[in-house]
């Protein structure tokens, strides 16, 4: 059951003197109920353009969000209040999304102030209690001030701030990024285990790879503002299709020397070019080692190669690669 589809969505924004930055550039996905659902791409990639277009902090420029069947961009006031209830977001800098000046508590009540939720003083202290245990903290630290905890703990603070509101759909906008390696697992671990408890359905957006496969049910790897591979977690560490996700397997370490025999390795040259000026055909061209010139002429077609494995790149497409002998044409 589809929680959330993304269509042909495009975000786009005006940097003056006529230029655009392609942020997002037509993207298709789809989240399934209770699932999470990995954004994965460096950073400027537009991942978190997608997050907040999907939240509706942005407006799209073109394609559409749909949830629960609705457009988002095209909800009434009423029904855009429920929507925001509705969808939550976690992100990477805890402490910059909590108001310093604001305790725990207060932290954690002012979304239910705001949706009228626990109107009664004392329930929604009680709810704040609650949900201070349910993220592994206790009620001894509401009346204390973010500042007061460690990086691991704010990040529970502002994940029980997220829960508030009893949603179904949480974006976590690279929110281990910025933790110890240590603590960043046992985020990871609070994070599901909420969601086997809450049956949430998680957008979970992260720059690498390393910790994603852990907590993704499929991954969606972008580059440049484009979606360039789509699939179960696990296909996607075994068999990977698109360079770029080859390259984003080969950075991640692996501690087994015997499996490390037999893996195809790929460093990536070059720099992540500008979304405003970006390569004309695939945006991945100028640091991919098996570009061809229809790279550079045809923008490859997001096609779904095998059930539930989707690609952009024409070394997946025959009409195109048979037409160009890789080996002479290279760019
Ligand atoms: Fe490389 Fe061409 Fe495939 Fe793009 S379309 S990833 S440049 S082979
Ligand atoms: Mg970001």
């Amino acid at each position: 059951e589809i929680a959330l589809s993304v269509k042909q969505l495009k975000k786009h924004f005006n940097v003056g003197k006529n230029q655009t930055l392609k942020a997002v550039d037509g993207i298709n996905f789809d989240v399934y109920k209770g699932e999470t659902f990995g954004l994965v791409g460096e950073s400027g990639c537009g991942k978190s353009t997608i997050g907040r277009t999907i939240m509706g902090l942005y407006n799209c420029t073109d394609g559409q969000v749909v949830y629960n069947n609705n457009n988002i961009h095209e909800l009434d006031d009423k029904e855009s209040f429920d929507f925001r209830r509705n969808m939550q977001m976690i992100f990477q800098d805890p402490y910059a999304s909590l108001n310093p000046r604001s305790t725990v508590k207060e932290v954690i009540s002012e979304p239910m102030e705001v949706h009228g939720l626990y109107p009664n003083k004392k329930e929604r202290l009680d709810r704040v209690y609650q949900l201070l245990e349910e993220v592994g903290l206790s009620r001894d630290h509401a009346n204390r001030y973010p500042h007061e905890f460690s990086g691991g703990q704010r990040q529970r603070i502002g994940i029980a701030r997220a829960l508030a509101l009893d949603p179904s759909f949480i974006i976590a906008d690279e929110p281990i990024s910025a933790l110890d390696v240590s603590v960043q697992a046992q985020v990871v671990n609070l994070l599901k285990k909420l969601q086997q408890e809450k049956g949430l359905t998680y957008l979970f957006i992260a720059h690498d790879l390393s910790m994603v496969k852990h907590i993704s049910d499929r991954i969606g790897v972008m580059y440049l503002g484009n979606m360039v591979e789509l699939t179960e977690s696990n296909n996607l560490y075994e068999q990977p299709l698109h360079p770029y996700t080859k390259a984003l397997l080969s950075a991640i370490p692996i501690p087994d020397p015997d499996m490390e025999e037999g893996r195809e390795r790929m460093i990536l040259e070059g720099e992540l070019p500008s979304p405003i000026n970006p390569p004309s055909g695939c945006v991945f061209r100028t640091r991919c080692p098996f570009a061809m010139k229809a790279c550079a002429e045809v923008k490859p077609e997001w096609q779904e190669v095998e059930t539930n494995h989707f690609v952009a790149c024409h070394l997946y497409n025959d009409q195109i690669k048979n037409k160009t002998p890789i080996k002479d044409e290279v760019y």
